[in-house]
């Protein structure tokens, strides 16, 4: 636990007008801290660690996809949580990535400030760099906090944002077999 981080959450309890030192709050500003550093430990990672080696050989060149990976981030103009679902697909060209890796990127990215369409753009381009896909397509879909809790407080609004790279972007029946296999079209 950062004790900084757990100092300023203090002052923000003052500066919100709460006392710091009544029973409920007094270990608030250390467990603040200390869940704040784990929803922004993406920063302490990187690509290659997270994948760690974990490109295997293999004739598949069809699309793999893995969908409904949950998905939890902050985002970078309120620090209020987003969370949602991302989908992941991939056509390999002699190369796979273990199946657990894909989530730990998703969370590698997620687990930083962001906002939506830089967190799908950023996932799909660490899958394009370390697989070398004929094509990459990621479909994030989110709601916001921010939204959802403060200012139009729009309770049901869902974000999706998407990514196509490749294959993915330069033929429409790729993208419908994805979109398909997602369930997002019929
Ligand atoms: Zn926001």
């Amino acid at each position: 636990m950062n004790p900084s981080i757990a100092e300023h959450y203090r002052e923000i309890l003052v500066a919100i007008g709460e006392n710091p030192d009544r029973e409920g709050l007094l270990d608030t500003p250390k467990r603040a801290a200390k869940a704040m550093q784990y929803l922004c430990n993406g920063y302490t990672m990187n690509l290659e660690e997270v994948i760690n080696g974990a490109l295997f050989e293999s004739l598949n060149d069809e699309m793999v996809i893995v969908r409904d990976i949950e998905l939890y981030s902050l985002c970078e103009h309120h620090m209020l949580p987003f969370i949602g679902k991302a989908h992941v697909a991939y056509i390999p060209t002699g190369r796979v990535l273990g199946l657990s890796k894909v989530a730990r990127v998703v969370d590698m990215f997620a687990r930083r400030l962001q906002i939506q369409e830089n967190l799908t753009k950023q996932i799909a381009d660490a899958l394009q760099h370390m697989t070398d896909a004929a094509g990459v397509a990621v479909v994030i879909e989110a709601k916001h906090m921010c939204m959802m809790m403060r200012g139009v407080e729009k309770q049901n609004s869902v974000m999706t944002t998407s990514v196509m790279l490749g294959a993915f972007r330069d033929s429409s029946a790729t993208r419908h077999e994805f979109l398909q296999l997602i369930g997002r079209i019929g």
